[in-house]
């Protein structure tokens, strides 16, 4: 986790060329998709339309108050960092930002907030940051075009979906990060494997599962097994779980039925049977799906093939020993990420 001084940066005085170079390079390396790399740089040369700008070039008349929290001025910090209703989403990030323990926040410009974050963050941190502000940008527009709100797993979820790192990443503090994946064998059957690691990266428990003379389409798998990783996430008590895939037509369809706006004719497919039973058992906890790439779900994909092996099989606070070596390189990309900071 990593926590920015924001008194010290406040005071911060490298010149306005050199900030402007140094925060451009910075957010070009960021470990995340153009578009939100584009958007944050948008942002530290304000050309967000934020409300306050919009009165400033006249395009709106009176008010400039935030149409989030209807108290303050809406600049770009304002909007982006320091609303009420965006602060809870620093902290439940995985950088962890801790906003209220800010002090003269108010009063710098998103520039010289991004200039310092360059200092502290590597290029994933960076990544995140890009993909934090796409998410809260996104979040805004939400409320003041559709007058729709958010909620924290929607906006993770929008900002992850532009988040981009090769390595798996921690889940925060008391969270459980389950990794999931199938492997499909034509004529053999298919393997399920899940990992439950905590915030250390630690295995808290790990499983395997057959079905033999069962082969199944790779997301009509994946999606089984994120239904039989729900079942073990009940079974081991764990009430609050990150589940990561690595299936975008899983994540997809996911979000779609999750969001409610399912306009698809074929609501009945089979993916989409298992996904509201996945939906049912889910609710009433404070778990979640996200995306990750398949580097970052190794050890479930190892343990997915290793399940034609073991079959059902749990692991408590351990993995089998194929695993161990891809476990101990997260582990290590942990470590190294840390030393960098
Ligand atoms: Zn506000």
């Amino acid at each position: 986790m990593v926590s920015l001084c924001i008194s010290h940066m406040a005071s911060g005085s490298s010149s306005a060329l050199n900030s402007n170079s140094k925060v451009a390079e910075g957010i070009w390396k960021a470990a995340a998709s153009l578009r939100c790399r584009k958007l944050l740089w948008r942002a530290c040369r304000e050309g967000l339309p934020v409300r306050s700008l919009l009165l400033q070039k006249g395009i709106i008349k009176d008010d400039d108050t935030c149409p989030c929290c209807g108290t303050c001025k809406e600049t770009t910090t304002h909007a982006l960092l320091l609303c009420e209703g965006v602060k809870p989403f620093w902290l439940g990030s995985p950088l962890g930002l801790r906003v209220d323990s800010w002090h003269n926040v108010a009063n710098i410009t998103m520039l010289q907030w991004v200039d310092q974050c360059v200092d502290v963050l590597d290029k994933r941190g960076m990544g995140m940051l890009c993909a934090m502000v796409w998410g809260l940008w996104n979040k805004r527009n939400a409320w003041v075009l559709k007058k729709k709100k958010l909620d924290f797993a929607q906006v993770m979820a929008k900002a992850l979906s532009v988040f981009v790192t090769d390595e798996w990443v921690p889940p925060l503090d008391s969270k459980i990060k389950a990794n999931f994946a199938a492997s499909v064998i034509e004529d053999v059957g298919t393997g399920l494997g899940v990992v439950f690691r905590n915030s250390k990266g630690e295995p808290m428990a790990s499983g395997t599962y057959f079905m033999a003379d069962e082969c199944y389409d790779s997301e009509i798998a994946d999606t089984l097994c994120y239904k039989w990783a729900i079942e073990k996430a009940e079974e081991l008590w764990f009430p609050e779980v990150i589940f990561e895939t690595d299936c975008q037509q899983l994540y997809t369809q996911w979000n779609i039925l999750t969001q409610g706006n399912n306009n698809t004719s074929d609501y009945t497919s089979y993916l989409n049977e298992i996904l509201d039973e996945c939906i049912n058992m889910m609710q009433g906890t404070e778990s979640s799906l996200t995306l990750v790439v398949h580097n970052a779900n190794k050890v479930a994909q190892c343990l997915a093939a290793v399940a034609y092996d073991y079959g059902e099989r749990i692991w408590v606070e351990d993995v089998p020993n194929e695993a161990s070596e891809c476990l101990q390189s997260d582990a290590a990309e942990i470590a190294n990420v840390s030393s960098n900071q």
